[in-house]
């Protein structure tokens, strides 16, 4: 059992960092509420026992302290309802008024602070600034994934204020961290890893390191364009970082001496513009006409795809396969989706990360037919960069 699990809070006032980082309209109203509700069971277990909450985390980026816009006080009636119980709301994270009300909790009692963000020594991980905020809880609980690979105050400085039996993971953050180490320490062979979004460049340190890890790799979306320029191809107008062809012939060489098959999009999904109203066609990636891009994977190489994708015991697919935004586009992404959910149901472990690819098995309605959806975009990526994440080490130190 986990440290969380066998700690009673009961009588004990628990600091949690959340990642309440949710999107608002103009309107103030949340429009994805998702990262909020994945922190609905850490904070009933402790009231359950008898404590009482103080949850702190960021919304938005806020350049000059407190702003309107960026008021976790929007939070406060959604989160009520997500709980079925009041809500108390400190408009000041630390100062009289955040210590007062903490002071004041009895056992079941909630209470929100506002943005941490509203103070610059947050994203600066001020000592001081982490002790204040130390001084509300008798004990510290990172649920946090999605800001873990920050060096933050509150996700990581903080955890030095409290003695190892008083500081701990979440539910939420324990799930995130089993799960993306099921993928990196325990995977079943073959191990799939899908890769694709707009960019190499922010990849490369994923595929780097999953070279050692991985069976095969694909590669999809944009960034395959770099790839197969790279080996001669003809790409017309498509995604190309030209800066980074010989890193993709690097990669490619690398894989081959590591025994790790590369699998490129066989064909595209090609467009005479950028535009959801693009003319569209078929052709073979490597022979894209001038004046054409390639959007998404077409048929081919969604059927190349899958083969590989329905033999992996373990998968991990960040980043999606062309421009699902687009209706025309979102081919590829959801034969991928489908074709994880296929092998999930045949007993792989499957693990989709990275906004873009959540968003995209949310929006085709296969996340609950994934192993697990991780909610950390960033912290993901870097998690399996093979990078320790502060927020995790603070709390293991
Ligand atoms: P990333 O944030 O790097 O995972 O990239 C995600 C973005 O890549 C999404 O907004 C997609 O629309 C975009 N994308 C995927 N495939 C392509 C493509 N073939 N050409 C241009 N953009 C793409």
């Amino acid at each position: 059992m986990s440290q969380f699990s066998q700690h009673s809070f009961a009588n004990q006032k628990a600091l949690i960092r959340v990642d309440f980082n949710v999107p608002l309209n103009d309107k103030y109203e949340i429009t994805d509420d998702t990262r909020i509700r994945a922190a609905i069971p850490t904070i009933k277990k402790i009231l359950a026992d008898g404590g009482s909450v103080i949850l702190m985390s960021h919304l938005g980026r806020p350049k000059d302290g407190p702003t309107e816009k960026y008021s976790l006080k929007h939070l406060v009636g959604h989160l009520q309802q997500l709980l079925g119980t009041t809500v108390e709301f400190a408009d000041d994270c630390i100062g009289e008024q955040a210590v007062s009300k903490a002071g004041q909790l009895k056992p079941g009692q909630v209470l929100l602070l506002e943005n941490l963000r509203f103070y610059k020594e947050e994203e600066k991980g001020d000592k001081a600034f982490a002790e204040k905020l130390s001084k509300l809880g008798d004990v510290y609980v990172n649920d946090a994934f999605g800001t873990a690979h920050r060096a933050h105050a509150s996700t990581a400085v903080i955890a030095q204020f409290f003695p190892k039996e008083k500081r701990m993971f979440g539910l939420l953050m324990e799930n995130e961290v089993n799960s993306a180490e099921k993928v990196l320490h325990e995977a079943q062979k073959p191990f799939v890893a899908i890769i694709g979004g707009a960019k190499v460049s922010d990849k490369i340190l994923i595929i780097e390191n999953l070279l050692d890890r991985a069976t095969d790799i694909i590669i999809g979306g944009g960034m395959a364009y770099t790839f197969i320029k790279a080996e001669g191809g003809k790409i017309g107008n498509s995604l190309c970082e030209n800066d980074r062809l010989q890193t993709a012939l690097d990669l490619l060489k690398k894989a081959e001496e590591k025994g790790v098959s590369i699998h490129l999009p066989s064909d595209s999904i090609i467009a005479d513009k950028f535009d959801a109203n693009a003319n569209d066609s078929a052709a073979p990636s490597n022979n894209i006409p001038d004046g054409w891009m390639g959007l998404d994977i077409a048929e081919n190489a969604c059927e190349q795809f899958t083969n590989v994708i329905h033999k992996s015991k373990t998968i991990l697919w960040n980043g999606p396969m062309g421009v699902f935004e687009m209706a025309k586009f979102q081919h590829g992404t959801k034969a991928i989706a489908k074709a994880v959910a296929e092998a999930t149901a045949k007993g792989a472990f499957s693990i989709v990360g990275g906004g873009d690819s959540v968003a995209a098995v949310n929006q085709f309605g296969y996340a609950d037919k994934v192993s697990y959806v991780s909610t950390g975009g960033g912290a993901m990526l870097e998690y399996f960069e093979g990078k320790e994440l502060p927020g995790i080490a603070a709390v293991k130190a």
